[in-house]
């Protein structure tokens, strides 16, 4: 065992503070703290680009300059050095590739990364001095070609010979895909028939990412679930198979978030601050907050809030499908995004003034003042690498209502009526209706369980999302490519110095829940509006399902502690072992339901698949769910599957075999549908107020609910679980139309959202 440090060189096409455009931005800026203060030495490489602040590129040290060899190309390549927070960031420069004014989206992409990403790897000659570098660890398609330069152009040199190569994925839905006269032209490896053979996917493209899979020693990504996930055909995004392949060398963990900046009890953005310990803050917050979005100010009115990139992955087509439903039956909604889906959530704030808001923009100082404002944040993904916005809601005790998929299913313990343990509300499939009963059965809590709510409240706030945990689950893995390294922290180190969090927020265990408030004694309109159009959603229809659901031991207040243990070389070397409760919970469900999961859901795989058919799979998905009707009973059983790729395959075929009915039915008559169609925009003027497409898709998936449909599908779909589900799901037709008759007809039409794009394996971030 050497004394030497892990050192760690972390390529990312983006890092803030520097440049961020989504989740990779804020990992890249936060792991690698994490990193250093759990042992390591880190370098960070990123592109410099033109958009770096000044106040970055003015401090910046000019380390070293030489030219990187493209093909037929020999390009400059300067090393820019800066160092915050002990972490040292090497920014590469290349001012024709990357003095631009956006980090992606142009029409040489493909060869900027290329680029880049060999930078990277030659740059490894270049390191201050002292830094060996043990580990490169390389993020998303941007950084995918360094394995592969690495072991077919450097390998040889004795200083790469120990390097060990990490590729994570944070989102596999982007990976690079171009024509392969990249390969000789730009990449210079056609000569090559091992690189050409595994960088080939199909007979005119390369796929960067699928090279890094290949040639990476070891492949993250960033949540268990959705490890597990990509690994199916519905998920994989056409690297399922080579992820089966090298599933031994892929692991996921979870990301965590800036819990500094992610605090209620210092955030100088939201209106009052708050803790664990005293949450009267967060009632000046909601009320602060209602007020400023111009909804009713009244706190029998749960408030559920998204902040989010309006776009199917987050899940808008289940959010306009149901919009009415839940805004009719008294909870309040208040959007903040961009996006795809921007004309419907102004059609939804103008048809429910006062029970609805848009905010059509990307505002950081409003998304504090959500996150603290609100009582239920929606995150109803079709798909979820991770997602940070779930851990800032329950940070700031705000509980999440989500989609039990990738890190979604990770990190949001479904509430166990039972027991009271959860950390927020879950449904499984991605269906609207699935999505309306979970938010209902947050509201009825709030509005009939006071002290069960704010124990929820308890438990979620004292969850551990910090990055230690993440940080220590990876330096066990550079542990398991340099077993020879200690990663034992050395004993001065002080233990663990409270990351400044003056309250209890972290700190509170389960603290007694506040007392009850007195019951709704006044009018109360909410809860009965509510029990009138959502016959099915109360607590006593839930119970069932709820109660063969896996107990979550959420025991999220603990934690950290064991964590700390991790230095131990033992544990070190199982990383396994030292799973946070979350990820324990979650290896549990994962364990328990597989099957469950493929059959479940039919995320963005196929890309024209996923553009047009909302409606088939909203009714592929329901009768699916239908199948599963206790989600516990339905898992335990199709867990049971020998194989889950043949699952998941089985899943596939049935799924789309549904699909093209369901999407015919929905395509061709938007107004002659039964069910919610009708129910959502009454009469003629249906077609036209339906809100856009995703509503009216779905709706034929509705009316599929009529037992004809539902069961003939649910037949083609799974076979295990009978088709029993009835209660909640048949009920639900009758409350939407009840729902819509109470709404408001407007008389605007809906106006449409944008079609989504179907670049799923583009070569773009966003
Ligand atoms: P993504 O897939 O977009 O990376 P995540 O949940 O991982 O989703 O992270 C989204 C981050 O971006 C969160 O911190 C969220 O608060 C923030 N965010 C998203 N949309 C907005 C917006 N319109 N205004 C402010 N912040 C936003």
């Amino acid at each position: 065992m050497s004394d030497k440090k892990m050192q760690v060189v972390f390529a990312s096409a983006e890092a803030a503070p520097f440049v961020k455009t989504g989740g990779l931005g804020d990992v890249a800026g936060s792991l690698p703290r994490a990193l250093v203060a759990a042992g390591a030495d880190v370098i960070v490489m990123v592109p410099k680009y033109g958009t770096i602040a000044s106040e970055y590129t003015d401090r910046m040290e000019h380390v070293a300059d030489f030219y990187v060899s493209l093909g037929w190309r020999n390009e400059y390549c300067g090393l820019e050095r800066l160092v915050i927070d002990g972490v040292t960031y090497l920014f590469i420069d290349n001012e024709r590739y990357f003095k631009r004014d956006y980090p992606y989206g142009f029409f040489d992409d493909g060869e900027r990364f290329a680029f880049f990403s060999k930078a990277v790897t030659e740059s490894l000659q270049h390191l201050p001095e002292g830094f060996q570098c043990d580990v490169l660890h390389c993020n998303d398609w941007h950084t995918a070609l360094a394995p592969v330069f690495l072991r077919e152009f450097y390998q040889g040199l004795p200083l790469y010979e120990r390097v060990k190569t990490v590729f994570s994925i944070h989102n596999i839905a982007f990976q690079g895909q171009y024509a392969d006269t990249i390969l000789n032209d730009i990449l210079g490896m056609a000569h090559i028939p091992n690189a050409a053979r595994q960088l080939r996917c199909d007979e005119r493209s390369i796929n960067y990412m699928q090279g890094a899979l290949d040639y990476s020693d070891a492949i993250t990504t960033v949540s268990p679930s959705y490890a597990w996930e990509i690994q199916t055909p519905e998920y994989g995004e056409g690297l399922d198979g080579i992820l089966r392949r090298r599933s031994n060398v892929l692991s996921g963990i979870l990301n965590g978030i800036d819990t500094d900046a992610w605090n209620p009890a210092t955030d100088p953005m939201i209106h009052a601050n708050y803790s664990a310990a005293d949450m009267s803050g967060k009632k000046a917050c909601k009320a602060a907050l209602q007020e400023e979005l111009g909804l009713e100010v009244r706190d029998d009115r749960p408030l559920m809030v998204m902040v989010t990139r309006l776009t199917r992955q987050k899940g808008m087509d289940l959010v306009t499908y149901a919009l009415d439903r839940i805004l009719s039956g008294g909870v309040q909604v208040a959007v903040l995004g961009t996006g795809d889906y921007e004309e419907p959530m102004r059609y939804f704030a103008n048809k429910y003034p006062g029970t609805c808001a848009a905010r059509i923009t990307f505002d950081n100082a409003l998304s504090h003042r959500m996150y603290a404002g609100a009582d239920m944040f929606l995150m109803p993904s079709l798909f979820e690498p991770c997602g940070l916005s779930q851990m800032i809601a329950m940070r700031y005790g705000t509980l999440p209502v989500v989609r039990e998929t990738g890190g979604l299913r990770d990190t949001v313990a479904p509430y166990n009526q039972f027991t009271g343990e959860g950390t927020g509300f879950t449904f499984a499939n991605f269906n609207g209706d699935e999505m309306g009963d979970a938010v209902f059965r947050g509201a009825r809590l709030y509005w009939d369980d006071h002290a069960a709510w704010d124990q929820l409240v308890q438990n979620a706030m004292a969850a551990d999302f910090s990055w230690v945990r993440s940080a220590d689950e990876y330096m066990n893995l550079y542990h398991n490519l340099h077993p020879e390294i200690d990663i034992t922290k050395p004993e001065p180190v002080v233990a663990e110095p409270e990351p400044a969090e003056p309250t209890a927020v972290e700190a509170e265990p389960a603290a007694p829940a506040p007392a009850p408030e007195p019951a709704v004694t006044e009018a109360e309109p909410a809860p009965k509006t509510e029990q009138a159009a959502e016959p099915a959603d109360d607590a006593k229809a839930e119970a069932p399902a709820k109660a063969e659901e896996p107990a979550p031991k959420a025991e999220p207040a603990k934690k950290t502690a064991a964590k700390k243990t991790t230095a131990s070389k033992t544990a070190a070397k199982k990383p396994a072992a030292r799973k946070t409760a979350a990820t324990k919970l979650t290896a549990t469900k994962a364990a328990e339901k597989p099957a469950a999961k493929a059959t479940a859901t039919k995320p963005a795989a196929s890309k024209a698949a996923a553009t047009k058919t909302t409606a088939a799979k909203a009714t592929a998905t329901k009768t699916t769910t239908k199948a599963t009707a206790s989600k516990a009973t339905a898992a335990k059983t199709t867990a049971k599957k020998p194989s889950t790729a043949s699952a998941t395959k089985t899943a596939t075929k049935s799924t789309a075999t549904k699909a093209a009915p369901a999407k015919a039915a929905a395509t061709k008559t938007t107004a002659d549908k039964p069910a919610t169609a009708a129910a959502t925009a009454p009469k003629a003027t249906s077609a036209k107020t339906a809100p856009k497409a995703a509503a009216a898709k779905t709706a034929p998936a509705k009316a599929s609910t009529s037992k004809a449909a539902t069961s003939s599908a649910a037949k083609a779909t799974a076979k295990p679980a009978a088709p029993k589900t009835t209660a909640a799901k048949a009920a639900t037709p009758k409350a939407a139309a009840q729902d819509s008759s109470a709404a408001t007809p407007t008389d605007k039409p809906a106006p449409k959202a944008k079609s989504v794009s179907a670049a799923k394996r583009t070569t773009r971030k966003r």
